[in-house]
Formats: structure tokens, C-alpha cells, sequence
């Protein structure tokens, strides 16, 4: 159900809302929300989420007017047709406006009838029976084609569609990646033949068999996590980039928008043979586009410096968040309240959900904090074994009550036993489930809802690229509707697993982040325990770039 829908002036005064406000955009309860994202510099049609992660918001504007027009919605619905009934209330909406006039209670009535037609469209489109009904591609003309009275164009669901993901993923995974070698091996796993073969921290194989013989303490010096990373300016003026753009470098003259549209054709093919997903890299040129519209470059200003800086700040703002989580000042913070933070790992079989889970308490350990691990993949032969032998490792104790258990109640068993022993973390190991299987599914939104933990965690493989965006998405949505409480918990952050392995296509990062709106909040790059960084935005913007 869309939750709010506001039609304001590049000001902020808000003109017309779905839910009768009128007045200044200050008084507006999704004023945050809409300052963050829009009232910055953003100009072209766009999406996101709010700083909860609760809501998500469409926007589209009608340059010539100066009006903004933006719907909020509840983000775990997937609202088919958004695009369209937003296009249809820009156009009607254009047609009564006058920069004189500031009250159109009147449109009301005229709103409901285009949200009637855009849900009978949506129904259609639902029962199959618009099979032909096109998905228009973007059409990057906020506001123009109104005035002519014609039919706003459709496009696609939206960001949060599933379909749309799903199209996404497959056009991008076909273009981009080689499919892994997805024969499942004995666990039922799916390799990848670019996994290198050091399995240092592997020690599934040696769980199944009974083979646990590591007793010692491991040291292997500093986690990744707390080094500083250097990252220099990026590619500089004869790489790539600059040699696309240096063919239409202007002196003294406003930038021709029609001049550099090959040189943005040709950044968003180079986007997403790193990975970067189609809409996405669709919506970074749209954004770069519209914020260069009718600019005046120096006469020693090349294009390409000018786009560059461009699109750095655009890909910044997505990597990052505004909602972003500080792990171990809130480890603090709970501990002051006398209870344990409690992590819940979760992720498909062999992304490296418990091989991260050791790195993180790796890196907890180092920052003199106690650690309780809750061994919850009660599910797949071996699970419980291989977690036991990072505890050891570790030596750091282990809350397990075996396999076929119901896993939230070991959850809480396991967090009752940390809060007694004082343990200041918990982090909880979920069994690796398929977004596609509802009662593996429905036990881990149990686990969820149950227990509250402070952080679920998203472990994607970055290898897989977009797969991991469809991923991510199936299983928010999935703990979403299995949700036995109103507000259902979804993914607070992301772990990007197998960074090590991904060379120049670091793209999932940036889908990841775009469609959830969750910070990745550790990056796995290798098997040794020291092998987990922070997510460098700069770095990942200079390899997109390069
Ligand atoms: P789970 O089934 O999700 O718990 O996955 P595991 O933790 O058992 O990991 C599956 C495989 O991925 C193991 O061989 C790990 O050593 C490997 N792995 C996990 N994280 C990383 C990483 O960051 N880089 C690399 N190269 N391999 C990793």
C-alpha cells in the first residue's frame, strides 16, 4: 500500500499529499527521508530507502515546473506499476499547476481515480493477461512529455520488483559472468571453480569425518578490518575514462547533452562488465546526465573531469548509507545494559556464512570483547562440527544442542546461556537455506522474531555478482511475508564474502547496497581469520572507473 505521496516545489513546500498535509515539507513525517535523498542535488527520477529501512520512496520530477513528486511505501511490498501512477500524477498534476496557486485539495479526487486505473493495470499485468504489456525502458525526460497530453509512458515495477531484479540479474549474470560450476558437491554446495584451493579455514570436510584435532589457540596477527587501506585518486587522465570523454571536451561552453550521450552509452556498458546491474547503471548515467544539463564548463575544465567527479559522488552516495551501523560502539551500548549483542548470520549454503562468522569474532576477540558462537544450522550434516572447530580455534565457547532442533529456541537458549555467563556477543550461525524453500524460511524469520538480535547479516558471495542481489532481495522479501509480527525484521547490514576473488568486477557491492539499502558492513577477502575488511567506497569507485 503506498503509505504517502507528496507533490512539493524544488523549495519544499509541499502542495498536495495523499494524507492531506499541506504547509512546509518540515512538518512532513518522511521529511528525513525525502531531505536526505532529494533535496540535495539529485535531479533525475530515482529511488531509495529510508534510514530505518522500513520505507522505500520512488520521486520523479517535472524539471520545467520545479516540482517534485514522491511516493513512500512500506519497502517489503513489491507495488507493481509505481512508476506509472507516478508519471501519471506528474502529468495531471502539470496540467492544474500554478506557481501562484498553493492549495489543490481538488486533486484528490483526481488522484484516486489514476490510482484505480494504475491497480487495474497492476491487476492485469498480475493475471498474466498483459504477457505483452511493454516495459517501457527509462525514458529520462522528467516532465516534458506531459504538456502534450499524452499517455505517461510506463516503466518497469520498480526497484524493489522482483521481476524486475530477476530480469536484471539474468541480463547482467549472462553478459558478465561465466555461471560458475554449479554441480553441488557432497554437502550439497555449489562451488566455484575460481575458488582458489587454500582452504585454510575449511574445515567442513574434517567436521563430517570426526577429524577435530585442533586445540590451539591461533594468532595470526591484526584483522583487516582495523587497517587502514590506501587508496590513491584512481585511474588518472589517460585512462579509459578520460579517453572517452576527451573526444568531446569543450572549452568555455555549456555541456550539449546530445554530445555526450555516446561517451554515457559507453560508461554504463563499461559499469556492467563489472558487474554493475543494468538499472543501476542505467540510473547513474541518467543522474550524471541531469546533474551536467546546461552546466558551463572553464575553459580548462575537460569533460571527462567533470563526469568523473560526477559520477564519484553518485556511486559515494550509494556505497554510502545513510544508515549506517556501528558494531562495536553498540556492542558497548548493550553491554552496558547488562545483555549481549546478538548477530544472526545468514545467507545461502556456501556463501561463507561461518568461515565470516570465525573472522568476525576474529576481529571482536582483538577489540577485548567475549564472544559466544550459537551453532543454529540445525539442518545440514557437519554444520554444527565445523563451527565447533573455529570455537576451539578460537577458544571461545560454542552454544550447540545438535541437529533437528527447533533453531529459534536454541537461538534463545543460547543467548539466555551468554547473557548469564556475562559473554558481551553472540553471533548466531543460520542454517544455509534457499530463498525458495518456505519452511526452511519461515524457521529462520522464527529465529528472527523470537529473539530480536541486534544485527541480521546478509552473507553474499560477491563472485556470483548479481545473483547475490537477487538473493538478498528473495530473502527480505521472504522475511517479510512469513513475518508472524507487524513489523517484520529484515536485513540490517551485508557481508560481502569472496571479495578476494571478484579481480574488477566489484559491481554486487553496489547493487547490493542500492536495492536494500543496507550497508555492507564487512568485506570477506580471504580464508585466513585477519581476512575481513571494511567496505572501501573510494576503491570501489576507482575500479569501477578504471
Ligand atoms: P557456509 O556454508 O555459508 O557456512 O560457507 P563456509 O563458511 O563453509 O565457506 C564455504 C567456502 O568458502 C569455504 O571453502 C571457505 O573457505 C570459502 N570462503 C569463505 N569466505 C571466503 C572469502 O572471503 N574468500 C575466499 N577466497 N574464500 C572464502
Amino acid at each position: 500500500m503506498l503509505e504517502e505521496l507528496l507533490i512539493f516545489t524544488r523549495g519544499g513546500l509541499i502542495l498536495w499529499a495523499l494524507s492531506g498535509g499541506g504547509g512546509s515539507l518540515k512538518a512532513s513525517p518522511v521529511d528525513a527521508l525525502i531531505r536526505s535523498y532529494l533535496l540535495e542535488d539529485r535531479s533525475a527520477d530515482g529511488a531509495g530507502v529510508s534510514q530505518d529501512g522500513k520505507h522505500a520512496l520512488k520521486w520523479a520530477f517535472h524539471n520545467g515546473l520545479g516540482l517534485v513528486f514522491v511516493a513512500v511505501y512500506r519497502r517489503v511490498l513489491r507495488l507493481l506499476r509505481l512508476d506509472d501512477l507516478l508519471a501519471a500524477v506528474r502529468a495531471e498534476f502539470a496540467r492544474v499547476y500554478h506557481p501562484k496557486r498553493t492549495s489543490y485539495d481538488g486533486f484528490s479526487d483526481v488522484f484516486r481515480q489514476l490510482h484505480l486505473e494504475a491497480q487495474a493495470r497492476a491487476d492485469e499485468m498480475n493475471s498474466g493477461n498483459a504477457g505483452g504489456s511493454k516495459q517501457a525502458g527509462s525514458d529520462g525526460d522528467s516532465g516534458k512529455k506531459e504538456n502534450s497530453g499524452g499517455d505517461p509512458k510506463p516503466k518497469d515495477g520498480g526497484a524493489f520488483d522482483l521481476s524486475t531484479l530477476q530480469n536484471l540479474r539474468n541480463r547482467v549474470i549472462r553478459r558478465n559472468n561465466k555461471k560458475p560450476n554449479n554441480k553441488p558437491d557432497i554437502k550439497g554446495r555449489h562451488k566455484n571453480p575460481n575458488e582458489p584451493s587454500d582452504k585454510k579455514l575449511d574445515f567442513s570436510d574434517a567436521a563430517e569425518r570426526g577429524k577435530v584435532t585442533d586445540h590451539v589457540a591461533i594468532k595470526e596477527g591484526q584483522s583487516k578490518m582495523d587497517k587502514d587501506e590506501q587508496v590513491g585518486d584512481g585511474p588518472q587522465a589517460k585512462g579509459w575514462f578520460s579517453s572517452v570523454f576527451q573526444s568531446i571536451a569543450v572549452g568555455n561552453k555549456v555541456i550539449d547533452m546530445s554530445g555526450l550521450q555516446p561517451a554515457l552509452k559507453a560508461l554504463k556498458d563499461r559499469l556492467m562488465t563489472k558487474n554493475v546491474a543494468e538499472e543501476i547503471a542505467e540510473k547513474l548515467c541518467e543522474s550524471i546526465a541531469a546533474s551536467l544539463e546546461g552546466k558551463k564548463l572553464g575553459s580548462f575544465t575537460s569533460i571527462a573531469s567533470t563526469v568523473r567527479a560526477a559520477m564519484e559522488k553518485a556511486l559515494l552516495r550509494i556505497l554510502t548509507p545513510s544508515r549506517s551501523i556501528d558494531i562495536l560502539r553498540d556492542v558497548h551500548a548493550a553491554k552496558e545494559r547488562e545483555r549481549p549483542y546478538v548477530i544472526v548470520f545468514v545467507g545461502v549454503n556456501g556463501v561463507g556464512k561461518s568461515t565470516n562468522l570465525a573472522k568476525v569474532a576474529y576481529w571482536l576477540l582483538q577489540h577485548d570483547l567475549s564472544v559466544t558462537l550459537a551453532a543454529c544450522d540445525t539442518f545440514r550434516s557437519g554444520a554444527v562440527e565445523q563451527l565447533r572447530i573455529h570455537a576451539r580455534r578460537l577458544q571461545i565457547p560454542i552454544f550447540e544442542k545438535g541437529y533437528e532442533r527447533d533453531t529459534a529456541v536454541v537461538a534463545k537458549q543460547a543467548i539466555q546461556e551468554a547473557t548469564r555467563t556475562k559473554s558481551d556477543v553472540v553471533l548466531v550461525d543460520t542454517a544455509g537455506r534457499m530463498q525458495d524453500n518456505e519452511p526452511l524460511m519461515r524457521a529462520l524469520s522464527k529465529l528472527i522474531n523470537i529473539n530480536s538480535p541486534d544485527l541480521v547479516l546478509f552473507v553474499g558471495e560477491a563472485l556470483v555478482g548479481n545473483d547475490a542481489v537477487d538473493q538478498l532481495t528473495q530473502f527480505n522479501q521472504k522475511l517479510a511475508d512469513l513475518s508472524s509480527v507487524p513489523a517484520a525484521r529484515l536485513i540490517d547490514g551485508i557481508l560481502l564474502s569472496k571479495f578476494d576473488t571478484v579481480d574488477d568486477k566489484v559491481g554486487a557491492a553496489l547493487s547490493m547496497v542500492y536495492v536494500s539499502g543496507a550497508p555492507v558492513m564487512f568485506v570477506g577477502c580471504g580464508q585466513s581469520y585477519t581476512d575481513l575488511k571494511k567496505l572501501n567506497a573510494k576503491s570501489i569507485v576507482n575500479t569501477l572507473l578504471k
